[in-house]
């Protein structure tokens, strides 16, 4: 298992191709706009290392018996789906944002379990493939990006009949060697400081877009790969240093839009290609399992959240009034009211055909689009006790001026010896973590809500409730009348 200076010292090996404020970055894995995106990433390799973390941060591997990172390995079974939610929580508490990596995690295990499905009805060999891959990615400990989302163009075509075929990654070409594919992937959370990226569909496709149904890795830095990092809400912030709020790991992933333009890749990377009755399938378990995430990673943030509003207003004294403690029980029920929706798809997951274990889909859907509205709510408390300064601080250059920083010393002290500075970084850590891009991540990261709910519907079985319904209230299913129940 790597660790996190290793991790660190890996990106420095690649070529990978990432362009901001419209310039490629020359030293990317260094550039301030991405460094703390890397820190937190790290943290994932670091905490394999800690003795107080090594039950949830590693296991054995199924494929070889060795100590992997866990975020390399496929649930074997609900206490597998447990740990991860666990370890996800643990660092989220760590680093106080997104740390990437478990959206490489659950794409590992989508490709896993539907390889396996396809290779039993179809006859193909990709799941022998796909395990050699994964092997090799747990001896490596690399870190796999998963990348899911097409741009989509418009949203009432499928992707064969698009004006321009390329609004959906497809393969353009295969021979005896490989498969050329041609497109983007948009939201890429962590990619550009992961070394590899899983490319799966986006949508469950129909034979007319069976050109469509791909899914392979490829080295970030591949010919013809490049990535356009996407701008924050602040980002200009990364300069600084307190004004950044959480100048470690920054705010969210560092998500980027990845272009393909005609990417070679070997056979023994390709997982799917044509089989598009699959790519539903494969679809959902990457969605389930990456909302199952949800009630971990947010979780282990927001009691950062909550640690820093108990902070705030313990600096200005009002920690005792009954509405601030009322408030702050409102957030922390919201928060382990997500965590246990999380554990809970966990502990009913089941076995897979590939012996791979599975979340319970609905629980996790409501995971996943409870957090878009909790979020929302618990940062609009930390806003409501925070006061105006986290909207209105001087910069911390005005801070640390020679005229006018006496003056914001003077006038921002608070409560009990709380000095200025403190304050300044504990307002500046929650703006960072409660406001724009932040929060725009917890709506649509794992999907957007309309997606959670088109998947809850589906599953809600309306004719069960209905018929129970119907038998307690003396009807048929007919709806006639039946006096015999
Ligand atoms: Fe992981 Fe959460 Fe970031 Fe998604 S949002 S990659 S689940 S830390
Ligand atoms: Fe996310």
């Amino acid at each position: 298992m790597l660790t996190s200076k290793e991790y660190k010292e890996s990106l420095k090996q690649l070529n990978t191709k990432v362009y901001a404020f419209g310039e490629l970055l020359s030293n990317f894995s260094e550039d301030p706009l991405i460094r703390p995106h890397v820190e937190s990433a790290a943290m994932t390799y670091e905490c394999a290392h800690d003795p107080r973390f090594t039950d949830l941060a590693t296991v054995n591997s199924h494929l070889t018996g060795k100590k992997v990172n866990r975020f390399t390995h496929i649930h074997h079974s609900t206490e597998d789906l447990i740990k991860k939610v666990k370890l996800l929580r643990m660092l989220g508490q760590q680093t106080g944002t997104c740390f990437q990596r478990c959206v490489g995690f659950d794409a590992l295990n989508a490709v896993y379990s539907t390889t396996f499905d396809m290779d039993e009805k179809l006859g193909t060999e990709y799941h022998s493939r796909f395990k050699k891959y994964l092997q090799h990615i747990q001896d490596t400990d690399k870190m796999v990006a998963g990348s899911m989302t097409d741009p989509k163009g418009d949203r009432n075509l499928p992707p064969s009949k698009q004006e321009d075929p390329d609004m959906y990654v497809h393969v353009v070409k295969k021979d005896k060697d490989g498969i050329i594919v041609r497109g983007a992937k948009a939201h890429q959370t962590g990619i550009v400081n992961s070394h590899e990226f899983l490319v799966m569909p986006t949508i469950a496709l129909t034979e007319e877009d069976k050109d469509y149904a791909v899914s392979c890795a490829i080295p970030v830095d591949a010919s013809g790969v490049t990535h356009i990092l996407g701008r924050q809400t602040n980002d200009s912030r990364k300069y600084d240093q307190i004004d950044q709020g959480n100048p470690r790991y920054g705010i969210v992933g560092g998500e980027a839009l990845t272009i393909l333009e005609d990417v070679f890749v070997p056979w023994e990377r390709v997982f799917m290609c044509g089989e598009h009755e699959f790519s539903g399938s494969m679809v959902e378990r990457f969605a389930s399992f990456h909302r199952q995430n949800y009630g971990g990673c947010k979780t282990g943030v927001m009691d950062v959240m909550i640690g820093a509003t108990a902070a705030a207003v313990e600096q200005v004294g009002v920690q005792k009034a009954s509405h601030v403690r009322d408030k702050i029980t409102e957030m922390v029920h919201l928060s382990e009211t997500l965590y246990a929706g999380s554990i809970a798809c966990s502990a009913e997951g089941v076995k897979l055909p590939s012996n791979a274990y599975y979340v319970n889909t609905m629980l996790a859907n409501i995971t996943k689009q409870n957090i878009t509205r909790h979020i929302y709510e618990v940062s609009r408390l930390s806003h409501d006790l925070a006061g105006g300064f986290l909207a209105t601080l001087p910069s911390e250059k005005d801070m640390a001026d020679d005229q006018v920083g006496p003056m914001i010393s003077k006038y921002l002290q608070g409560s009990g010896g709380a000095g200025s500075e403190a304050r300044y970084r504990i307002l500046r850590l929650l703006e960072n973590m409660t406001g724009g891009t932040a929060l725009v991540e917890s709506m649509h990261g794992a999907g957007s809500p309309q997606a959670q709910r088109v998947m809850i519907f589906r599953q809600a079985n309306l004719k069960h409730k209905k018929e129970l319904a119907y038998k307690l209230c003396g009807l048929t299913m007919e709806g006639e009348v039946n006096n015999d129940t």
